[in-house]
């Protein structure tokens, strides 16, 4: 910025990672890091030094705790586990063993040595490419000041106690510092650091507060009293705004406001297009809990529930019973609608505790989904039990992932027809012919998919796998990301003989991949012949009206056209022309 002329505006970009817009007056706040005295101690002094530790670390422990109940109360349980890795801090060995050493070897004040370790711990995660680790590395600071606070006898820092309505910009905001601002007034958050997964990201949504983190040196260009908008949709700060800023953002809010109020008037509308075809909208879940958002945006059934999120984060495995008591009560509640369970998918990113698919050079291609589980029947079949249980409450469907051909796929249905079987032996309730259904998401199925389909009821196809498996891009591997191209003209074949071969066999044909969530693509979607989308609930509505706002054989007419092209980004052009004609307010 000139220093000229103070009013000149000028943007800084970051990351937009809470929705909104909020203009007002700055409030800088720099780290005034605590100066901490080095002082010799005598080794005499050692053993008080250590019960000073002590209880500094128990007094943080405390405030950690206060604090985790202040949020809890305020924004509710889900947030307030930020702290939990807070608490691992004061907890942690490693950390306070070093402390312990350095004190007996280098007889200095305590609040010195922790600081030193605390800090090079810090740094060494902060160094590590994850987004993850680094975040552990701000926990780490955050609670060391508070320690040396403690130790030092001076209250907790009482973060930005400004009476004004204010955007505050700081180099990061930390869960304390959150705890300990009145959040009302906040009117936006900016920050040096940050990601969508960082702290200030995930309370800043849940408080819906605007916010742009990741702004790098932001604190170094502002100072307090500067007019700024915050615009945390596009991830800009705009430094002094002009009267066509603020208008253009005057307009945009209003617009905003309008697409969100009609979104929701959807809610009970069907997806059908403009000349009449329905679409069936589903919606995905991982957890029972996620049950609520499905009804809540108008979605008509669960079109993937992925169940092997059951099987995560506990020491044992679910049993039969527990896994058909948590079945039909999802199923009774979407009912008359449909719910498509997916038979668990471990392997590959998702890892159990209590299952061993780990040990493998190559996980996305190794024992992963249907392939662990016709190898474990004895895992398997209470799963299956349990489903077949479940469907005579509900409108219940099942579906196998992973599956690469005809032989797979016809050993799921052999181990289905066993669980029949036996429950008829046993007498159990159960449904004895619910739709079985065959993930379409390894190339070798989408390429024969006309030999599986006169074996089951749909096809679901699962763009996520496929265009990772089509591509051999890795789909969680971020320095690859940009070569992940749903477009490509490899992926569109696929899709149009996996939908031909389904309506040639008179089954339907559904995807439930991400790419069933992405806007600009519904239209190709709907024009190769998709029956049925399945996305996240929240994108519900969005999808709903891309649906509602087309007609058929424009869709078809451009399946014809990106036929004819041959990059991604040709075809992503032509989609999003299309679909930015119909429903231009959805890419606001
Ligand atoms: C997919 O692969 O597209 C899919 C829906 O399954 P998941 O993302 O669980 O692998
Ligand atoms: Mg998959």
């Amino acid at each position: 910025m000139s220093g000229d002329n103070p009013a000149q505006e000028q943007r800084f970009h970051g990351s937009g990672v809470s929705p909104g817009i909020a203009r007002g007056v700055v409030h800088v706040v720099r780290d005034d890091q605590d100066d901490v005295a080095r002082y010799r101690i005598q080794p005499n002094q050692i053993a008080a030094e250590i019960g000073r530790f002590e209880a500094a670390l128990i007094q943080t422990r405390a405030q950690i705790l206060e604090m985790q109940q202040k949020i809890a109360e305020a924004i509710g349980a889900k947030d307030a586990g930020i702290f939990d890795a807070h608490l691992l801090v004061v907890e942690d060995r490693t950390l306070i063993d070093e402390v312990l050493r350095k004190l007996e070897a280098e007889h200095c004040n305590v609040e010195w040595i922790f600081q030193e370790v605390a800090t090079q711990y810090a740094d060494t995660l902060s160094k590590i490419d994850d987004p993850y680790l680094r975040e552990r590395a701000l926990d780490i600071q955050d609670v060391t000041r508070r320690v040396v606070r403690n130790l030092q006898g001076k209250a907790p820092k009482a973060f930005l106690a400004l009476a004004e309505p204010h955007i505050l910009v700081a180099h990061n905001i930390t869960p304390s510092d959150t705890a300990t601002m009145n959040s009302s007034l906040v009117l936006g958050l900016a920050t040096d650091l940050g990601s969508r997964t960082s702290h200030t990201a995930i309370m800043a949504r849940s408080l819906n507060i605007p916010a742009v983190v990741g702004l790098h040196d932001i604190t170094g260009k502002l100072e307090s009293g500067q007019q700024v908008l915050v615009d945390g949709h596009n991830g800009v700060l705009i430094l002094n705004p002009t009267p066509d800023t603020l208008w253009h953002y005057g307009e945009l809010e209003h617009r905003k406001g309008q697409v969100a109020e009609q979104l929701t008037g959807l809610r009970e509308t069907v997806s059908t297009t403009r000349d009449g075809r329905h679409i069936v909208l589903s919606a995905n879940i991982e957890l029972p809990n996620d049950i609520e958002a499905v009804a809540r945006n108008g979605a008509e059934g669960i079109g993937l529930y992925r169940t092997e999120f059951l099987y995560l984060n506990r020491s044992t495995l679910p049993s039969e019973q527990e896994q058909f008591e948590t079945y039909k009560c999802v199923a009774e509640t979407v009912l008359p609608h449909p719910l498509i369970i997916r038979t668990f998918d471990l392997g590959g990113d998702k890892l159990a505790g209590t299952i061993d698919t780990s040990d493998e050079l190559n996980p996305f291609m190794g024992r992963r989904a249907i392939r662990f589980c016709l190898e474990h029947p004895e895992i398997f079949k209470p799963q299956l039990r349990a489903i077949l249980r479940a469907a005579v409450s509900g409108n219940v469907k099942i579906m196998f992932p992973m599956i690469s051909g005809l032989h797979e796929l016809r050993r799921a249905i052999a181990m289905l027809d066993e669980c029949k079987a036996e429950l008829k032996r046993e007498d159990s309730s159960f449904a004895a012919d619910p739709d079985v259904g065959a993930m379409i998401e390894i190339p070798s199925a989408a390429i024969s998919a006309d030999s599986l389909a006169p074996e089951v009821d749909f096809f679901s196809i699962g763009t996520n796998d496929l265009i990772q498996y089509t591509m051999a891009v890795d789909r969680v591997n971020e320095r690859i990301a940009h070569l992940y191209e749903p477009t490509h003209p490899a992926v569109l074949r696929l899709l149009k003989a996996v939908a031909d071969a389904a309506h040639a066999h008179q089954i339907w044909v559904g995807v439930c991949g991400e790419m069933a969530g992405d806007l600009a693509l519904v239209p190709l979607l709907l024009g190769l012949g998709i029956d049925e989308l399945s996305v996240g609930a929240t994108l519900v509505p969005r999808v709903k009206r891309a649906v509602q706002s087309v007609a058929m054989p424009e869709c078809q007419q451009l399946v014809q056209d990106v036929l004819q092209l041959d990059t991604p980004s040709a075809i992503l052009e032509r989609c999003a022309a299309v679909a930015q004609s119909h429903y231009p307010e959805l890419f606001l």
